[in-house]
């Protein structure tokens, strides 16, 4: 579309926030946003959006943005051109490369860019540098929830789409927020609890808005849920309610997985959880009762020692009662940011090649290596965790990131930044001066979503176009403009003039993407994948095989590993979550002038009973310790919280009450995910009622 200062432009795009991705109009005039008009074609929300999508778009034209390259000089950074920038990086990435090897450069892609993009980033890491050290912020969310699914059903994604959700019987959300993280997908189990007599039980550390709502809501204790959930799985087969045809015909290793169940007894899980042994076989009932039960899981169940282990655990019970490849039913992994689920699907992970093809097979790289005419080591590379760790141990010297801000939203900041302090050259690109950018030697000025074209791909995988509403700001750049440039300074030859080219060559080499294309995604069109090359989308998986050559899923027995317990010293549970207004850590959302004034600041929020024993009420200063680090907050009493448990939001720009200053550096056994929900803390009071 041509962009006239005087005409009003609407423009279909993608919500750029969580992973419901939500489609809308937006309405431009020149530079001004002057609405977001929802459409009923929309595939996802209809006529609906929250109030980050209906509100939270003006950070683009926010002052702080980045509109020049900049070099760091001493303390200072100076405006460069692009030219004098990407020299910059080439010199010192090909140096740090010779002398040190391909894998002393780390690569951190963004769940928050388009696909074609994140397809591109890994691409340079794996084609031009010969690296594997390339990970995405999935590691510190939901790579468990895929990483459970992997094992079991084989594909790491929603098994269905939302429909499924609205129109199961049960709906069980476990250690999630959808009023807070996915507020659209709430409303819709919202209406379909109203309505059509839906069921909802919400299992929770905290009494959040949908668990106000559940039949059914309860609260295990902290880090008990795989226990919990095997238990019910164990009575729901004892009292021979399991789906035993489903089980011969479709699923493997159920003799040695019902022996695994042998400990996880009533009385066993009664005294880890905490719940009682009515409210667990209360659980079993509802399940059995039900015909197709959904469960929604998000962070309260990957954040911890053992994320991956209560993931499966999850899909086990679905499992056993049949509540795979039927309609309203179905394993949901809640996906955070728009793209978290398109970032891993393009490859940047450092043990596979897009659409999950391992790089360690040497017949899939071979294909890659032919199509990009180059070399790709087969070893699997560092993840963001074993990047920054081998930071700190000297191997890894160079470091790219983009789009991510890992030195708030990754655990135990303090040592990341000491990290970051390492480097011996750091580039940032972003669309903001981050507080990731502090510690960098180039950072580069990106555009965001409404300034470029692309796919982002939901939390059903669901892929979707947005197209562009605005130029890009200053001499700031699209990401895969800028990955184009950077490789081609390098030799690359890298011929892509628009994201669609990039898209092309996906569907040639991931046959999960073989039938994607813009064509078949224009305007409100979507796809949700794997894709057959016909077109042929998929938004129920397993109708009839499961992702496994023999076509059959698994039932992978787990055991509980405890999680960290606080002790007489850190006496304390500090749980933390996202709010409604705010997104993540608050980088966007934040700058919209509408949303700051909705909800200014993070609080903490204290537990009745503990504001009285500590003499507390809210808007008491409170000094928050852990082993790691503190943080100065001001305090919330409310009944959403019980006991010594705590709830602090992490969506702050101020790194001074960043929740991440807290957390620990452990992590989740299986895929070094953080434990961010396992934090333990002291609280002194600074300011007393
Ligand atoms: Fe955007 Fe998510 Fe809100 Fe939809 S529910 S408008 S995708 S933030």
């Amino acid at each position: 579309a041509t962009m006239r200062e005087d005409r009003i432009e609407k423009t279909k795009t993608v919500c750029t926030y969580c992973g419901v991705g939500c489609s809308f109009e937006v309405w431009t005039k020149g530079r001004d946003i002057l609405r977001v008009q929802p459409q009923k074609d929309a595939p996802v929300n209809g006529i609906s959006t929250c109030v980050k999508g209906k509100f939270g778009w003006d950070f683009v034209n926010s002052e702080d943005r980045l509109t020049k390259p900049l070099i760091r000089k001493g303390d200072k950074f100076y405006e460069a051109t692009w030219e004098e920038a990407l020299n910059l990086m080439a010199e010192k990435f090909m140096d740090i490369k010779e002398r040190e090897g391909a894998d002393s450069l780390g690569f951190i892609a963004s769940s928050k860019c388009s696909n074609e993009e994140n397809y591109l980033f890994q691409k340079l890491a794996r084609s031009v540098f010969q690296t594997n050290n390339i990970d995405n912020c999935s590691r510190y969310c939901q790579t468990p929830a895929s990483a459970g699914l992997m094992r079991t059903v084989g594909i790491g994604g929603d098994s269905g789409t939302m429909e499924d959700i609205a129109t199961a019987e049960l709906i069980m959300v476990v250690g999630a927020n959808p009023a807070e993280s996915h507020p659209v997908l709430s409303t819709r189990i919202r209406r379909a609890h109203k309505l059509h007599g839906q069921k909802l039980l919400v299992s929770d550390l905290r009494k959040h808005d949908l668990a106000e709502r559940a039949d059914l809501f309860i609260h295990p204790n902290p880090g008990t849920d795989l226990v919990w959930l095997s238990a019910v799985t164990k009575y729901i087969l004892d009292q021979g309610w399991e789906d035993e045809r489903f089980l011969q015909d479709r699923v493997n290793q159920v003799e040695e997985y019902k022996q695994s169940l042998e400990k996880f007894t009533l009385d066993y899980a009664e005294e880890v959880s905490g719940l009682s042994k009515d409210t667990l076989i209360q659980v079993a009932e509802m399940i059995h009762e039900s015909n197709g039960t959904c469960i929604l899981w998000a962070m309260g169940v990957t954040q911890h020692i053992g994320g991956t282990d209560t993931s499966t655990a999850i899909s086990n019970l679905l499992l056993v009662t049949g509540n795979f490849g039927k309609l309203g039913a179905g394993a949901f992994p809640l996906r955070g940011h728009n793209n978290v689920q398109g970032a891993s699907d393009f490859g940047t992970m450092p043990n596979w090649l897009p659409g999950y093809q391992p790089v360690e097979n040497d017949e899939i790289r071979s294909r890659y290596e032919k199509a990009w005419n180059t070399t790709i080591p087969k070893k699997p590379g560092l993840n963001n965790h074993q990047i920054v760790e081998a930071i700190t141990d000297g191997q890894v010297k160079g470091m790219y990131l983009f789009g991510e801000e890992m030195g708030l939203v990754d655990s135990n900041i303090n040592y990341v930044h000491e990290a970051f302090e390492k480097l011996e050259f750091f580039v940032v690109q972003d669309i903001f001066f981050s507080k990731t950018a502090q510690f960098a030697d180039v950072v580069l000025p990106a555009a965001p979503s409404l300034e470029k074209e692309g796919t982002f791909t939901n939390t059903e995988r669901r892929i979707q176009r947005f197209y562009k509403a605005l130029e890009p700001l200053g001499d700031s750049k699209p990401d895969w403009e800028i990955f184009r440039d950077f490789a081609n300074k390098l030799g690359a030859n890298w011929q892509y003039d628009h994201p669609s080219e990039i898209m092309d060559e996906v569907a040639k080499l991931a046959p999960f993407f073989a039938g994607v294309n813009y064509d078949r995604l224009e305007g409100w069109n979507s796809q949700v994948w794997p894709v057959k090359a016909n077109g042929e989308d998929a938004p129920l998986l397993y109708k009839e095989k499961f992702n496994f050559l023999d076509g059959k899923a698994r039932l992978f027995p787990v055991d509980w590993t405890p999680p960290m317990a606080y002790d007489d010293e850190f006496d304390l549970h500090l749980n933390n979550g996202r709010l409604l207004e705010q997104f993540h850590e608050g980088n966007m959302t934040d700058r919209s002038e509408g949303i700051h004034h909705i909800a200014p600041g993070p609080w903490l929020e204290v537990s009745e009973q503990l504001a009285e024993e500590r003499n507390l009420e809210t808007g008491s200063l409170v000094r928050l310790l852990s082993p790691y680090g503190k943080v100065k907050i001001r305090v919330l009493v409310t009944d959403r919280v019980t006991g010594k448990e705590l709830y602090l939001p992490m969506n702050t720009v101020d790194n001074e009450k960043a929740v991440n200053k807290l957390t620990s550096s452990y992590y989740d056994k299986d895929t070094h995910t953080p434990n961010y929900k396992e934090a333990k803390v002291k609280m002194e009071p600074l300011e007393q009622k």
